[in-house]
């Protein structure tokens, strides 16, 4: 761990003391401060009128009963959460999940990341995150509905297009959005498209959305192999997951020449040296709602499926992380270093512990952090934002070039606010001090609020 600076300690105490057993918003927001002793010694004003403080104490935090019945008629109860970050830069936005580890400071942590995400991709976006901790696997269409209808029973008290503008996340998709817009346009009798992204094109989505994360972690990572005269062609690659995020870094990576040997889910990982075949993954993934045990069952001879183990041993050249937030730990990040990996880009939000990125970094592998490198979705979120509020539907080309832009833009901000403050390839710290001084500079114009 990096010794904090002496203004910044006192700040890390109170967030332990105000928000106990909540680890992974202490691992999120110790990060961040980690790169602030630069800017401070720089900029102490940045200090004043606690404004570090304030930065790290959510403007709002809901938490609500979720009440719905299962089909057996028997009613069961989940725990909803919206925290709504930061609204310097407009309105609350960032994803909801649904997931049985769901707790307020896994929402927090979240929260907390997207607000600087979401200041990095230069658009008009506030910070928030929200979902549950009911566990959609094995649930029928009928339960997600039910279970998805009365979430938004309550969060649509706090939502609206001005205001906060949830997404999809780990276990929520274009299914799950399209019956939560449903039920919210129900209750408001108002057809606000734009309360809600990721929406399905038959009624308001954008193209590329459902791309976004993944092709956006990709260019991230081509931008980054590029300061060192390399690309994907012909690399090695592993990406864990096989989600939205999984899928789609997967298909962008293969068409810029990379060949992907690995994916996983929570139970196992397949390997196949011939490379993944993406159609087959998205078959199980997409259509029949599988595990990905079944893709070697399917695929046969060439390939080969490890329950349970860690992914992060199959060598390859390039590694992204697109489960979930520390599934890379210091171990993995040995075994990859040992293995020969050039390069580390996070599709997932915090997937690497402090201690896998320190080795990262002390080996010289080029390491894209998730607030920076998975900034797509949410770009691309806002881009979805924009067309509702034009009533205009875009190209995919056209939506796609926007993301493009924005994130080689993303890659290039990082790089010089790195150069900037003296740790040139330091991406983790230009992340940081970038997406922090744009919310800064807002939150001081704005007063003590
Ligand atoms: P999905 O639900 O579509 O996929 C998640 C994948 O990760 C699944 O393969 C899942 O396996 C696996 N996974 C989930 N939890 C665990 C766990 N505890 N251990 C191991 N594997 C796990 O989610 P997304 O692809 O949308 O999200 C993946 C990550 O990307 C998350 O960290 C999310 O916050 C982040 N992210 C997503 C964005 C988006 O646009 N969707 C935007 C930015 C970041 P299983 O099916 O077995 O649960």
């Amino acid at each position: 761990m990096t010794q904090l600076d002496e203004k910044l300690e006192p700040i890390m105490a109170e967030v332990f003391r105000r928000n106990a057993a909540e680890p992974e918003f202490h691992q999120a927001v110790r990060e961040v401060l980690e790169s602030l002793g630069r800017v401070i010694a720089k900029r102490p004003d940045y200090a004043d009128d606690a404004l570090i403080e304030r930065i790290c104490e959510p403007e709002r935090q809901i938490i609500f009963r979720v009440p719905w019945t299962d089909d057996k008629g028997q009613v069961r109860i989940n725990r909803g959460f919206r925290v709504q970050f930061n609204s310097a830069l407009g309105p609350y936005k960032g994803g909801i999940r649904f997931h049985p580890s769901v707790n307020v400071g896994i929402i927090k942590f979240l929260g907390f990341e997207q607000t600087f995400k979401n200041a990095l991709t230069g658009l008009p976006i506030g910070g928030g995150k929200g979902g549950s901790d009911f566990d959609p696997k094995g649930r029928s269409d009928a339960e997600i509905m039910r279970f998805c209808q009365s979430f938004m029973t309550e969060l649509s008290r706090h939502l609206g297009e001005y205001t906060d503008v949830p997404a999809g996340d780990i276990g929520v998709g274009g299914r799950e959005i399209g019956y939560m817009f449903g039920q919210y346009k129900r209750l408001t009798n108002r057809y606000e498209a734009g309360v809600l992204t990721g929406k399905g094109l038959s009624y308001g989505g954008s193209r590329a959305r459902k791309e976004a994360t993944g092709y956006g972690n990709t260019y991230f990572v081509d931008s980054m192999l590029a300061t060192k005269g390399t690309s994907f062609d012909g690399k090695r690659v592993v990406v864990s997951g096989s989600g939205n995020v999984a899928i789609y870094t997967m298909e962008k990576v293969m068409s810029l020449g990379g060949r992907i040997v690995a994916c996983s889910d929570s139970n196992g990982y397949i390997v196949d040296e011939n490379g993944i075949d993406l159609d087959l993954v998205k078959e199980i993934k997409e259509v029949r709602r599988e595990r990905i045990s079944e893709y070697a069952r399917l695929r046969g001879t060439g390939s080969h499926y490890i329950a349970g183990g860690s992914i992060w041993d199959v060598p390859c050249d390039v590694a992204m992380p697109s489960a979930t937030q520390n599934e890379l730990t210091g171990k993995d990040a040995k075994a990859l270093v040992q293995n020969g990996v050039i390069a580390v880009g996070e599709g997932a939000n915090m997937p690497s512990t402090p201690d896998a990125i320190r080795i990262f970094q002390e080996a010289g592998v080029m390491f894209a952090p998730g607030k920076a490198a998975n900034a797509g979705g949410v770009a691309t979120s806002a881009l979805e934002m924009q067309q509702n509020a034009s009533r205009d539907s875009w190209t995919f080309e056209q939506t796609e070039a926007r993301l493009e832009t924005i994130m080689r833009n993303i890659h290039d901000t990082c790089a010089a606010t790195a150069d900037e403050y003296g740790a040139p390839g330091d991406y983790v710290l230009g992340a940081n001090i970038a997406g922090f001084v744009r919310v800064a500079e807002a939150m001081r114009a704005l007063g003590v609020i």
